[in-house]
């Protein structure tokens, strides 16, 4: 794992993050007079709005503590000043909770603190619906690789570790089975990150929280133990510490020195993983010495090895050669009166605020300095030169195999209905997923839903979705899936199936499934309907096996034949001429779009099948079709390539109420070449009125268009697509 674990000499820092007991209310005030240290006066007015945003937004909520809740966002931006961070990841602190628990919209954050805070709030509001329950180290792996993956910029993560380091601070205010599940996935999944990101100070807080709240009796005893140990040493510590200041003042040294105390976690997990007893574990005294510049590192080494002697192959230079994670910092262990080791860890301060705030240390904002984007390249630039001295020394680390997924992305990552994780290409769509899970599974499979909600096969997936695949007994491979996967797997299987389905077998297939639909119509059975022929001519198929053979290999589907049949018998010879074929998949059917949703081209959509009504088309994330998905009566489809037809699209616009709004909207909908097939106007009151208009659209495309141009509109003050 990591090498601070499994090199012998490094010792754990007393936290430096950890404020002891925390004064009653930390105010917005306070929070100001620690970022005009270091930010410009407009970002501090800038962070301010944000909470004026957030303490409304947040009105009347409390924390399980029985706080007032704008406490806690204030707290996770208190965490991040200290660390000196920019004022977006500020901000974005403020405002973290706003999207997931009050009214306030994305758009909202975007257009009075900028993209990049909206962003950040967005990510950290995407993290948070990811909830670790596995006991399985795999799986907190890969669930870590998954919360990287799905941060679009690193400073997302650094809010949500503050985030949870508070919520960590104050833990104790939930259930307890709530508290335990908190504890946990901090101790696998979040400690672990911060160590990766080199934040050792957040790191070494979240696991002293989390030991406490798993564990609160194992906790107990150690704290007695290492309090015990402490108070007997004290004299000798006492003696050692002032030997060693005395010798620097001898060489003329300016240093900070002090003892450190061990992590009782790691105490913990070292005398479990070891089978080692406390007092093999907690044997010696740790201290630290800060100084200037790196030379005097190296003059301060001198001195010690003078005064006390050095075990030997103690001595290690982190500071030629850092660690992976960027730490530096020379390390020796010394034998003290008495024979008692004595480790000693020397570095500058430039060193020791890498060593405890890691990454956070590089978004050090000086005023007049680059905005954040160029901080965030140099972070990035830190990450890659970690990367490449990781190659040179040959010190494979777990580390920047995990950050790199944030670098590099090529991986999705999404949870299996039961919550396991599977790792996909960049790209892959619901239908690699359903290969991936089995080849059965891909061979019959007719819709996905991706957190509970329907969607097509060629959805490509995204980090932190949950992905069901729908089965259907009688669905089968077609070829116009080779269109929609990515992965080797699901393609071979694709084509390998096509392949099998000899012709005659498919033939036979497809006249039994057809005879089934029709016999469900009334028909007897290998009775065919008389307009059959007629048919045929239409959907261009030589012969009755010809149609056959494209219902046994999938490509048309049985009832919308036999509907079609049905219907062709039904009306007798007037022979009406075939529509333009819309949908890719329900040839010759009976077609009709849901009301309910309005879809129009390029929006994902699926079928229904309904009795007497032949396909219905909704927009994939109907909540009518959520009903009907479960009986199965859900079938692929897709809009055809080349269309040359309008569709009723809704729009909802809140405008303010001034003359003649009314008339530049028609007038800019129509200027992009749409037509106005309905309007209602609901006034709120005497300053907005709500519009909802049907616009005559040719595809998303073209609805897009409108929108932005509608958005130009001054008195537009929200504008949205609505399902009807
Ligand atoms: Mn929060």
């Amino acid at each position: 794992m990591s090498s601070e674990h499994s090199d012998p000499a490094p010792e754990e820092p007393v936290p430096s993050l950890r404020h002891a007991p925390e004064p009653e209310r930390f105010l917005v005030s306070d929070l100001c007079s620690i970022l005009e240290t270091y930010l410009e006066p407009e970002e501090v007015k800038t962070i301010y709005r944000a909470y004026l945003l957030g303490a409304d937004a947040h009105d009347g909520q409390l924390r399980a503590s029985g706080e007032a809740y704008i406490y806690h966002p204030l707290a996770v931006a208190r965490i991040l000043a200290e660390m000196h961070m920019d004022a977006d990841s500020i901000a974005a602190a403020i405002l973290h909770d706003v999207i997931e628990d009050t009214p306030v919209e994305r758009d909202a954050i975007s257009e009075q603190f900028g993209e990049d805070v909206a962003m950040l709030v967005d990510g950290v509001s995407k993290l948070t619906h990811l909830k670790f329950d596995s006991r399985e180290e795999a799986q907190a792996a890969s669930f870590r690789k998954m919360m990287l993956a799905m941060a679009s910029d690193l400073r997302v993560i650094l809010v949500k570790l503050a985030d949870r380091l508070h919520n960590m601070r104050t833990v104790m205010a939930l259930r307890p089975e709530k508290r335990r599940r908190i504890a946990r996935e901090t101790l696998e999944v979040y400690a672990p990150i911060a160590q990766r990101l080199g934040m050792s100070a957040i790191r070494r807080e979240l696991e002293q929280l989390g030991f406490e709240a798993l564990y609160p009796m194992r906790y107990r005893v150690l704290e007695a133990s290492v309090q015990k140990i402490k108070g007997m040493r004290k004299e000798l510590m006492r003696k050692v510490e002032g030997s060693i200041v005395r010798r620097l003042e001898e060489y003329d040294i300016q240093a900070r020195v002090y003892g450190r105390e061990k992590n009782l976690w790691s105490i913990y997990r070292k005398m479990r993983d070891k089978h080692l007893s406390f007092s093999e574990v907690f044997d010696v005294f740790a201290i630290r010495i800060v100084v200037e510049n790196k030379d005097t590192c190296y003059r301060v080494l001198g001195a010690m090895h003078t005064l006390y002697k050095p075990k030997p192959g103690r001595f290690k230079d982190y500071i030629a050669i850092p660690k992976a994670n960027g730490y530096q910092s020379l390390h020796t262990v010394l034998f003290g009166p008495h024979g008692i080791p004595i480790e000693v860890q020397i570095r500058t301060i430039a060193m020791d605020q890498v060593a405890e705030t890691g990454i956070a240390a590089h978004w050090h904002y000086k005023s007049g300095d680059e905005h954040s984007t160029a901080a965030q390249r140099r972070a990035h630039e830190w990450l890659r030169t970690v990367m490449d001295l990781q190659h040179n020394t040959g010190n494979a680390l777990e580390f920047m195999e995990n950050v790199k997924v944030d670098l590099f992305p090529d991986e999705v990552y999404v949870f299996t209905p039961r919550g396991e994780i599977m790792e996909l290409p960049r790209g892959a769509t619901g239908l690699d997923f359903a290969y991936a899970v089995h080849t059965d599974i891909g061979n019959s499979c007719v819709a996905i839903k991706i957190d509970r909600h329907l969607a097509p096969l060629s959805t490509p997936l995204q980090s932190g979705q949950t992905v069901e695949v729908i089965t259907a007994p009688n669905a089968r491979p077609r070829s116009a899936w080779l269109n929609y996967v990515i992965t080797a797997k699901a393609r071979h299987n694709i084509r390998s199936f096509l392949k099998s389905v000899r012709r005659q077998e498919a033939v036979e297939q497809g006249r039994l499934l057809l005879e089934n639909a029709l016999a469900q119509r009334g028909y007897h059975q290998h009775e065919l309907p008389k307009s059959l022929p007629a048919l045929l001519e239409t959907l261009n198929c030589k012969d009755e096996d010809d149609l056959f053979f494209d219902i046994g290999t999938g490509e048309r589907l049985p009832a919308v034949i036999a509907a079609k049949l049905v219907a062709g018998t039904q009306q007798g010879e007037q022979g009406e001429s075939e529509p333009p074929l819309i949908i890719q998949g329900a040839e010759g059917m009976v077609l009709s779009f849901a009301n309910c949703c309005t879809p129009i081209p390029g929006d994902p959509i699926v079928g229904t099948m309904t009795a007497g009504k032949g396909i219905v088309i909704h927009r994939g994330e109907c909540a009518n079709v959520r009903r009907v998905s479960d009986s199965g009566r859900v079938v692929s489809v897709e809009w055809a390539a080349e269309l040359d037809d309008e569709f009723p699209a809704g729009i909802r616009l809140v405008t303010r109420n001034e003359r003649g709004v009314l008339a530049r909207i028609a007038s800019t909908i129509s200027s992009q070449g749409a037509n106005i097939s309905g309007v209602t106007i609901s006034d709120e009151d005497s300053m907005a009125s709500t519009i909802h208009m049907v616009v005559d659209v040719r595809n998303r495309k073209h609805l897009a268009d409108i929108l932005r141009r509608l958005r130009h509109i001054p008195e537009v003050v929200k504008l949205m697509r609505v399902l009807a």
